[in-house]
């Protein structure tokens, strides 16, 4: 799993993720900046991010890295999104698209005015032909907009955006999809729905302790 934007830092006995700044001295949401082998690197939450929260669960084979072009769907204040700018670095590009404009605003003052290579995109992910700056196809659409209709949305912005082979990671919130249902049982429809659709399943993470009835599901787009 190691990119070479990613490090595993001891803090307390604990190891977490961390991810090298792409902006040096600035720091996103209150995250510590610490000092590894000369760089900075910024700790990356498990329990504000669900990215971190599936590394931390072990994530076989992570698809971002270095020069990784990503449609981010639910993109909020840019929590997760700065940590894959950090990732993806000065060569890779995030399209972060988020609709609701308080929380967008924050997303472009705090993270997309200070890295140049994250893209605002202020829409639905309903509605993907309304991306005015999305351009091409891009290596990994990342999901989290936890709604209920959110894997058919999550596929569309596939079939426009994705590249043949590439990958989506897609956050279930079982409850925002069926409160009725057990919460294992909600994440295995939505990974039928997906493989009815052209998609083959790499992994289904279970997202607890970090996060309560979340799964990540990755699985690779072969239509
Ligand atoms: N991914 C973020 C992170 O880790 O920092 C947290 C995302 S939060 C759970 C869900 C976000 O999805 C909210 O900001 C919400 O406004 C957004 N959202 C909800 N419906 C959406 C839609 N139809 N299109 C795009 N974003 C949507």
């Amino acid at each position: 799993m190691e990119s070479s934007a990613i490090r595993w830092i001891s803090v307390n006995g604990e190891k977490n993720a961390a991810t090298l700044n792409l902006v040096k001295g600035n720091n996103v949401y209150g995250e510590k900046l610490v000092k590894h082998e000369g760089e900075e690197y910024r700790l990356w939450d498990p329990f504000r991010s669900k990215l971190a929260a599936s590394l931390k669960k072990g994530m076989k084979n992570m698809p971002i890295k270095n020069g990784t072009k990503v449609l981010y769907l639910g993109a909020s204040t840019g929590t997760t999104v700065s940590h894959v700018s950090d990732i993806v670095g000065p060569s890779g590009v995030v399209f972060a698209v988020e609709p609701a404009t308080r929380v967008a605003r924050e997303l472009i003052e705090n993270v997309a005015s200070k890295r140049k290579n994250v893209v605002p995109v202020l829409e639905d992910a309903r509605k993907p032909q309304s991306y005015f700056a999305v351009f091409g196809k891009v290596d990994v659409v990342y999901c989290d907009i936890a709604q209920p209709d959110q894997t058919e949305i999550a596929i569309a912005n596939c079939v426009a955006y994705l590249k043949q082979g590439g990958v989506m990671l897609l956050v279930i919130k079982t409850r925002s999809i069926d409160v009725t249902m057990e919460p294992r049982a909600v994440i295995m429809q939505e990974a039928a729905r997906l493989e009815k659709s052209g998609f083959s399943i790499d992994q289904i993470i279970n997202l607890e302790p970090f996060d309560k009835d979340h799964g990540m599901i990755l699985c690779i787009f072969k239509p």
